[in-house]
């Protein structure tokens, strides 16, 4: 009962091949970390199976609950439940926080046929949320992103995992240059959204993460190609003997 199904996916960028007929399944209810050196093409997967023009792929299929993801915008794969957390998140300078969010997660809702959250409810959960990722009212009265060091984007990205309750969420290193306590919040986060019927695929350089998210499985992603898998315990494995061990293994 694959959730997320990646079928020998295969992206070329300028001509090169990026992912290499790369194929992965994540279960219903199941968090995998993603795993593998810089440039090994996680980034690439991410944006693939979120839709990011210049990411279309030359062969192979994603698919969600048996519905390929192939060929929609990015935001029809939001609306049906794919949610992608950047690496570099962006600012939106002039557009304020609290509007911005509440209009794309009602665009979403309409995009499902659901109701529009109300003003008074979105407020509610808005502060509930905020106050869990430790974004501070006067942050969130300034425009999306505007000023925000990195590690403040960070907890925003958490804020909309947690406001968009997303089917299948795909974080890409949010835990890189996250201090220790911003770390704890985002292993809070994930595990509070742990649930039967969502999937997460954790792309992370960093055994840390993985110690306060706990993946059912660890993919080590090299060269495009998935070239070794495991349970929980791969991570400390790879801190110790690094991606080589793997790596040699598949060339
Ligand atoms: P990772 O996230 O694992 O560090 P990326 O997916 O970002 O790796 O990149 C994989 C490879 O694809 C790298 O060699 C990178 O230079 C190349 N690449 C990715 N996106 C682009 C792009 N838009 N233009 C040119 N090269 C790209
Ligand atoms: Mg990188
Ligand atoms: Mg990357």
């Amino acid at each position: 009962n694959a959730m997320l199904n990646i079928e020998n996916l295969t992206v070329e960028i300028e001509g090169n091949p990026i992912l290499d007929s790369l194929s992965l399944s994540v279960p219903a209810g199941e968090v995998h970390a993603i795993m593998g050196p810089n440039g090994s093409g996680k980034s690439t997967l991410s944006y693939t199976v979120a839709g990011r023009p210049g990411y279309e792929p030359v062969s192979g299929d994603v698919t969600l609950d048996g519905e390929s993801l192939i060929g929609l915008e990015p935001d029809e794969r939001a609306a049906k439940g794919v949610f992608l957390s950047f690496q570099s998140p962006v600012a939106i300078p002039g557009v304020a926080t609290m509007n911005f969010l509440r209009t794309a997660l009602n665009a979403q809702r309409a995009a499902r046929g659901e109701d529009e959250v109300s003003s008074a409810d979105f407020l509610k959960v808005f502060r509930t949320h905020a106050q869990t990722v430790g974004l501070t009212p006067d942050k969130l009265k300034r425009p999306f992103n505007d000023g925000f060091s990195g590690g403040e984007k960070k907890r925003m990205e958490m804020l909309q995992l947690a406001l968009f309750q997303p089917r299948f969420a795909i974080m890409d290193e949010t835990d890189s240059g996250l201090d220790i306590d911003a770390l704890r919040m985002v292993g809070r986060v994930v595990n509070e959204l742990r649930s039967p019927d969502r999937g997460f695929l954790v792309i992370t350089h960093y055994q840390r993460l993985l110690e306060h998210v706990r993946p059912d499985r660890i993919h080590v992603l090299a060269g495009g190609r998935i070239v070794h898998s495991g349970g929980p315990e791969l991570a400390a494995e790879l801190e110790e003997g690094g991606y080589e061990q793997f790596t040699a293994e598949a060339a």
